[in-house]
């Protein structure tokens, strides 16, 4: 096999041969070795010629593919045009549109459009460990409101337009970053009232941790789990270590993907779009983690299996691209 790819265009003259997809994807699927997907059996053939596999138990559906419960199954797009596509949305730092992604690979907008909403399925990696964790570890507490009219307004004004969000179409995210870990959490929220925001918190950082949020009433009432400091906004300069300018770097990453990206942002898929943003903010090449292009195309992949979501659950429409 060829060495792996580092850039786009080695990619695609790399997943341009089927055994070369078929290997990679076999690789981060079954790393102890091809199991049928219906028994858990390993007894299984490789029928080369057509790139299946057949289980040798006695049951129903025992030929199988390797898009099999993966979020290409039932797909008819070929693996080349799935594997390019997730190599653009994991490695396009300010966000890739479906427009550039239809040019790229050659299928329509449309099946474009499917295959990202897939695909950002797969980015959301599903963390178990807690932020924070000690006295000296910060986390930076954060909303932002996305959409339309109230882009350039200030975050107090907004507040007060908040209770009128409807009318205004705005979509509320909240984010939280570990300065230590340099890793963020984000996602859509209902409203900024303490019951919505406050929980998070709690989910989402250990107790005992430093917290950065700022004086909105909704976080009054941290400081009983947690070393709690509060932004005073009106104040000039930045208060020594107490801002939330991580997580509004984080914003910005956010908001410049949007606004070059994606036309209109219904809540749902700002949430998928987040979760983009959030695997390529988390997976970002720094000094103590050199990621290239690969291996976050890499990860991607690997995360891929056992995700599936069909065109009905992402529209409420039956499929027919
Ligand atoms: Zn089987």
């Amino acid at each position: 096999m060829a060495s792996e790819p580092k850039t786009l265009q080695e990619a695609i003259i790399y997943f341009a041969d089927p055994d070369n997809c078929l290997n990679f994807l076999v690789a981060r699927r079954w790393r102890d070795g091809v199991m049928c997907p219906h028994c858990g059996s390993k007894e299984v053939r490789f029928l080369a010629t057509r790139r299946l596999w057949e289980c040798k138990s006695k049951h129903a559906k025992r030929q199988f593919s390797v898009k099999v419960n993966t979020i290409f199954e039932d797909s008819p797009i070929s693996l080349d045009k799935w594997l390019l596509a997730v190599w653009m949305i994991a490695n396009c730092k300010n966000g890739v549109s479906s427009y550039e992604i239809h040019r790229a690979i050659g299928v329509t907008q449309k099946s474009t459009w499917f295959m990202m909403h897939r695909i950002r399925l797969a980015l959301d990696l599903g963390t178990f460990h807690k932020l924070g964790g000690g006295p000296n570890n910060e986390v930076e507490v954060d909303e932002t409101f996305v959409g339309g009219k109230l882009r350039n307004m200030h975050k107090d004004k907004k507040a007060i337009y908040n209770n009128t969000r409807g009318a205004f179409g705005k979509t509320i995210v909240m984010g939280l970053l570990d300065r230590g870990r340099k890793e963020v959490r984000a996602k859509v929220v209902v409203d900024t009232k303490r019951d919505t925001l406050q929980p998070q918190v709690h989910k989402e950082v250990k107790h005992g941790s430093t917290v950065y949020t700022d004086e909105a009433v909704a976080y009054e009432g941290l400081s009983y789990k947690y070393v709690h400091d509060v932004i005073n906004h009106m104040e000039k300069y930045v208060n020594g270590r107490v801002h939330t300018n991580g997580i509004e770097n984080f914003w910005s990453l956010l908001k410049r993907g949007i606004g070059g990206t994606y036309v209109a942002v219904e809540p749902f898929h700002l949430s998928r779009y987040v979760d983009e943003q959030v695997f390529r903010y988390n997976n970002r090449a720094t000094a103590d983690n050199p990621m290239n292009d690969f291996d976050r195309f890499s990860l991607a992949v690997s995360n891929i299996v056992g995700k599936r979501i069909t065109y009905a659950e992402l529209t409420g429409k039956e499929a027919g691209w």
